[in-house]
């Protein structure tokens, strides 16, 4: 049997009629860049969050350094951010010409470790930007009061927590703005690059509207210098052909997670993923804890299941951030659990035939 990480072709297949007329409509139409299938986009997310604005780019990297820029950040600034996570979540900080400080991870819940934020404040930080990793929420309320007391902006990086909540508040609905990422593999995906920013505050969305935009509002009227990072009509088509099955693929993501939990909660050398209270978790990623990490993914590989490492190396132990000098002493639960932290196969289609397989194929590793 070989379980794939993950399976785009079955969710396409599923809804090809709706795909295939959303991407011939916008090339009969023409409507590439801008216009009504970006517009229609941009209007169906800011309802499904309940948001003023919804302002689209051209993925999520993008609307993370889109966001920072616009709210003033650059040179001599630090934002907080965590040491498990995606490039993007620092790289976009050191874009602005801000300087990234990374928090150590939680070790039950693998996200930015809150107890740990306040240490890292100095009169330079300008902003906190939780990630909520793997579709699990970080403590935000924790995080939200730390920010309100210093008067810092709360960032959400929401490119893996799309529908995620915490004490029934969806992700990205907490800070000045969030940034979500909808890359294929993401819980809500495009079929190339795609992302966008949600907030309430109109100053906000203006000027990053602007700016992702070349500084133009309307056309040849150039009010300020700034990038190109336009959603594409195609894109935007897809995503809202896809948009009323998210709910649906969400709830099959947390079935599964809870199926997993279940037949692999039998086997001692693994630990499951646990839930933060009050939370819901979309499992964008499904994580283990494993004894023998390496050697159990190699042994997945051979029997025809796809792993992968949600991340092989903490960020601040990276080539790119030697500059600042971090050991990975500075870090230790993230040092720890790069080695320990495993993704099984994850997608909404996944069947408990192909769970069932999974957890056997490991059982029969440790059983060796
Ligand atoms: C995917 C991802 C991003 C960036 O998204 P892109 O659309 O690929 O630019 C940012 N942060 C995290 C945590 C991600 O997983």
């Amino acid at each position: 049997m070989n379980v794939p990480f993950v399976d785009l072709k079955l969710q396409y297949q599923s809804i090809k009629k709706q795909i295939d007329t959303a991407i011939e409509n916008v090339i009969t139409e023409t409507a590439f860049i801008g216009g009504k299938y970006v517009n229609q986009f941009e209007k169906d997310f800011a309802t499904l969050y309940g948001v003023k604005h919804c302002i689209s780019c051209a993925n999520g990297t993008d609307s993370l350094y889109i966001i920072m820029k616009m709210l003033g950040i650059g040179k001599g600034d630090e934002v907080i951010t965590v040491a498990n996570s995606w490039i993007s979540s620092s790289e976009t900080i050191s874009q602005t010409g801000a300087t990234p400080v990374f928090v150590d991870i939680d070790a039950e819940y693998y996200s930015i470790n809150e107890k740990l934020i306040e240490a890292k404040i100095t009169a330079k930080t300008k902003a906190i930007m939780p990630v909520h990793l793997q579709g699990q929420m970080c403590d935000i309320e924790t995080i939200k009061s730390i920010c309100d007391k210093h008067q810092l902006f709360l960032i959400e990086d929401c490119a893996q927590s799309h529908l995620s909540e915490y004490n029934n508040i969806r992700a990205g609905l907490r800070g000045i703005a969030a940034s979500f990422s909808f890359y294929p593999g993401k819980n809500l995906g495009a079929y190339g690059d795609a992302g966008c920013i949600i907030t309430n505050d109109d100053a906000l969305a203006e000027t990053c509207r602007m700016y992702a935009r070349h500084g133009a509002l309307i056309k040849h009227q150039h009010q300020i210098e700034g990038i190109n990072s336009r959603l594409d009509g195609l894109q935007a088509a897809i995503l809202s052909a896809k948009l009323p099955h998210l709910v649906e693929w969400t709830n099959k993501r947390i079935s599964n997670a809870a199926y997993y939990t279940k037949i692999l909660s039998g086997i001692d050398e693994v630990i499951t993923p646990k839930l933060r209270p009050n939370t819901k978790h979309t499992y964008h990623l499904y994580v283990i804890r494993a004894k023998q990490r390496d050697a159990l993914a190699k042994y997945l590989k051979e029997n025809g299941i796809e792993t992968a490492i949600h991340y092989p190396v903490p960020l601040p132990i990276m080539e790119a951030y030697k500059y600042l000098h971090y050991t990975e002493n500075d870090f230790p639960v993230s040092n720890q659990y790069k080695d320990e932290i495993l993704s099984l196969p994850m997608f909404p289609e996944l069947t408990e035939t192909q769970m069932n397989y999974v957890a056997e194929t490991i059982k029969a590793f440790y059983s060796k």
